[in-house]
């Protein structure tokens, strides 16, 4: 079996995309182009080769004991990238209500779960939502992800966000789209920081 993880170093400091010779502190064009509104992004490994048939597996709610082996790969990942213990609050990327009867549950919010028992914070399940059906964002430019995606988040409650440090979860990174606008939508409702980590990345 061949797990392609990814190295937390010689990286770009916001998106977390390989850089050959990146030093600390290092942001790539795109970063610095587009800038994401989410302060950094981790991934654990590549969407590839056999991660990607077992988090499929996992995806599909026939792989439910691959649970524990997945939360060791983003605990990972996201202790080798953030101070884990400056972390109030863990977030799971909420999922359509469609996207829900369709699948039959939101895998992300138990590997969420997992992760918030690991770090002893809560697990905040509610407090965003998805909303309106925007397209799929496989196929589309990266120009059409992010506009796509925009205002299709809501917060629900603002309380338990507001001046915090979220671990915002989901479970493969594309372009980061959905990410910089979920994490925008928890700024605007007065989140501190928020540092994304997934399960895995496509790396292009
Ligand atoms: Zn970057």
């Amino acid at each position: 079996m061949r797990i392609p993880f990814l190295s937390q170093e010689g990286c770009c400091r916001v998106c977390g995309r390989s850089v050959e010779n990146a030093a600390g502190g290092f942001v790539c064009e795109e970063c610095r182009r587009s800038g994401p509104f989410y302060d950094a992004a981790a991934s654990a490994v590549v969407f590839e080769d056999d991660a990607r048939a077992l988090l499929l597996k996992y995806k599909s709610g026939e792989g439910v004991w691959l649970k524990d082996d997945l939360v060791d790969w983003i605990a990972a990942a996201a202790g080798a990238r953030y101070d884990l213990a400056e972390v109030d609050a863990v977030v799971p990327m909420p999922i359509t209500l469609f996207h829900r009867i369709d699948r039959g549950y939101n895998q992300c919010v138990y590997l969420a779960r997992s992760i918030a028992k690991h770090i002893d914070r809560a697990c905040l399940e509610s407090v965003v939502a998805r909303c309106g059906h925007p397209k799929r964002q496989a196929g589309l430019s990266e120009e059409e992800r992010r506009e796509n995606v925009i205002g299709t988040f809501k917060v629900i409650d603002p309380k338990p966000v507001r001046g915090r440090t979220i671990l915002l979860l989901d479970d493969v990174m594309a372009t980061g789209s959905t990410l910089s606008e979920c994490a925008k939508t928890l700024k605007e409702a007065g989140a501190w920081r928020v540092w994304a980590v997934t399960l895995a990345r496509s790396v292009r």
